[in-house]
């Protein structure tokens, strides 16, 4: 790769690098706030306060894990590690998320403050840049203005309406085995690894 035309990766924060199910059950237990004990997953807990109409409950929640608790998400796991060797081969990573600065629940928190925090606590010398937009509106546009070589997101929406391509999209922490005309699905950090790094998957990109 040379190094003057170097791939650019633009990267989701919140579900592809940092995963929160373990904060999750941690604010509720703090917070005196009872689900299920055989729920674990994200997804499984907050569909059990929206269909039980604790929608105000779940959005209390989130603004605690992703602010005041935002310190106990976890890195995906091997993603610090082939992050840091995809950037010593060369490639430049960009944090692109959709994240307000304030939780929607008004807690009096920056939730970017915190975000940025975490990111130099875990990944301290991957992203070249990092970028909030306060709209997934205004992420997906940056992202068809700037036009990546590669964008790793977990929601296929956001992949679907950036409108990059197979090649370039890649859904991560994704199982499944189906061929999507929109993106390439990837289970976990080593699947992406050996994707974005396979020469013949480079040399076919349209750049
Ligand atoms: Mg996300």
């Amino acid at each position: 790769m040379a190094a003057e035309n170097p791939l650019t990766v633009y990267v989701d924060l919140d579900n592809t690098i940092a995963v929160y199910n373990k904060v999750i059950s941690r604010v509720c237990s703090d917070k005196k706030i009872d689900y299920p004990p055989s729920l674990v997953t994200k997804q499984e807990i907050s569909d059990y306060f929206k269909t039980n109409q604790m929608n105000d409950t779940w959005t209390k929640i989130q603004g605690y894990c992703y602010g005041e608790y935002m310190e106990y998400a976890e890195p995906a796991a091997e993603s610090v590690k082939l992050l840091e060797k995809l950037r010593e081969m060369g490639y430049q990573f960009h944090l692109v998320s959709h994240k307000t600065q304030r939780p929607a629940s008004c807690l009096d928190v920056d939730l970017r403050q915190h975000a940025d925090k975490w990111l130099s606590n875990n990944f301290p010398n991957v992203f070249l840049t990092r970028l909030f937009f306060d709209t997934k509106k205004e992420k997906i546009q940056y992202i068809q203005d700037t036009k990546p070589d590669f964008m790793i997101d977990d929601l296929p929406e956001i992949l679907t309406e950036c409108g990059l391509g197979r090649k370039k999209s890649i859904l991560i922490h994704s199982s499944s085995d189906e061929i999507h005309k929109d993106y390439t699905n990837c289970e976990n950090w080593s699947e992406t690894f050996n994707y974005i790094s396979t020469v013949e998957n480079i040399s076919s990109i349209d750049r």
